[in-house]
């Protein structure tokens, strides 16, 4: 039955966000960036310590011993994070309240596409620069006047990184604005602005157990600032749902965040694989945009992207694959484990052998 007009008119209609395809059984899964090694073994411990009678009991609206455990490890006062569903919660709720502008929010034309979801749902006026030749964020071009700035570091789908001096720049020409830095991949990349937020009062950084932290599943993210635009964060979160994070993802995420040592290790073993598959790429003619996250975004000059890809998800490969017109000759591989990684490459040979 079709919507009547009547009705249609006030119904709220957004092209939703694509997230990648998460097919089920035993495929070499490298399109969603998740982390392909399990979460520390603290997890599970954790997990079956929950005493499972109180699930009958709302969970902590405050998210009280995971934010201790994160204001801990960051060096910050746990008035100074946030916690929610996954980053794409804690980002979302951050365009409900950071950008109210009628001045446009500025992200890069290339970039994590979620942003511009969000900015149509809450009809914010958004302009996106576009990177330059080499995939770059010009940084000039977020000195004009804008209703709020928003971007990844390193950057998605191009894993580039730029450094704190790059990201400064942008705040110090941002004063009137809130910038995010959404720093879900910064574990396998550089050091984090969250130590420029005691010093900027218009900066957000985010972050996610997605990837480092090997825990896409339990969905947490979380957000780092002042206190005051934690309390704003707070406010409005609380006026949208306030038992946003379960009693299990409370207990996991804290477990996990105090496991220091396998944390570093999980990272260390991602960005060693990522340089031999850099290396392989290289090899077989790929070109790439950076490095700097647990996958990476490459070309090949002789052959086409979507056959590529095409050609990969027939033998049970999964790899990303966008058709906009600037990016549409790469491929966005998640680093997975030495083992899948070998797949892939023997898949790819085949593929690029029998053109
Ligand atoms: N930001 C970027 C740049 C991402 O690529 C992703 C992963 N899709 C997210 C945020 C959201 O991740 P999550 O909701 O799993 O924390």
């Amino acid at each position: 039955m079709k919507i009547r007009q009547e009705l249609l008119k006030n119904i709220r209609q957004v092209e939703p966000y694509v997230p990648g395809e998460q097919p089920q059984g035993r495929v070499v899964k490298l399109n969603t960036n998740e982390n392909p090694y399990p979460p520390s073994p603290e997890v599970r411990k954790a997990l079956d310590a929950l005493d499972t009678d109180a699930f009958r009991l709302y969970p902590d609206p405050a998210s009280s011993v995971l934010i201790k455990a994160l204001a801990e490890q960051y060096q910050v006062g746990e008035d100074q994070v946030f916690a929610g569903v996954g980053s794409d919660d804690v980002l979302s709720l951050c365009f409900l309240t950071f950008f109210n502008s009628d001045r446009p929010v500025l992200f890069p034309d290339i970039t994590y596409s979620f942003y511009r979801v969000w900015a149509e749902l809450y009809r914010i006026p958004y302009e996106c620069p576009e990177l330059d030749r080499n995939f770059r964020i010009v940084k000039e071009d977020y000195y004009r006047e804008n209703g709020g700035v928003i971007f990844p570091n390193p950057n998605a789908p191009t894993a580039i990184y730029e450094g704190l001096d790059f990201v400064e720049d942008i705040l110090e020409h941002n004063r009137d604005s809130i910038v995010i830095v959404d720093e879900a991949y910064i574990d396998f990349a550089g050091r984090s602005a969250v130590e420029l937020v005691d010093k900027y009062d218009n900066l957000i950084v985010t972050q996610t157990f997605s990837k480092s932290r090997s825990m896409a599943g339990m969905r947490i993210g979380y957000a780092i600032a002042s206190p005051e635009l934690i309390r704003c964060l707070n406010d409005v979160k609380y006026s949208f749902n306030s038992y946003t994070m379960s009693r299990a993802a409370l207990v996991c995420g804290a477990a996990a965040v105090q496991d220091r040592a396998y944390f570093e290790e999980n990272v260390r073993r991602i960005t060693a694989t990522r340089a031999r598959v850099q290396d392989q790429l290289r090899e077989l003619g790929f070109e790439m945009t950076g490095a700097d996250a647990n996958f990476l975004f490459a070309r090949h000059p002789e052959h086409d992207a979507k056959r590529l890809f095409g050609e990969l998800k027939k033998r049970r490969i999964y790899v990303r694959h966008w058709n906009d017109e600037r990016i549409r000759q790469y491929l966005r591989i998640t680093v997975g484990t030495d083992e899948e990684m070998d797949i892939f490459f023997r898949a790819l040979r085949d593929i690029l052998d029998n053109k």
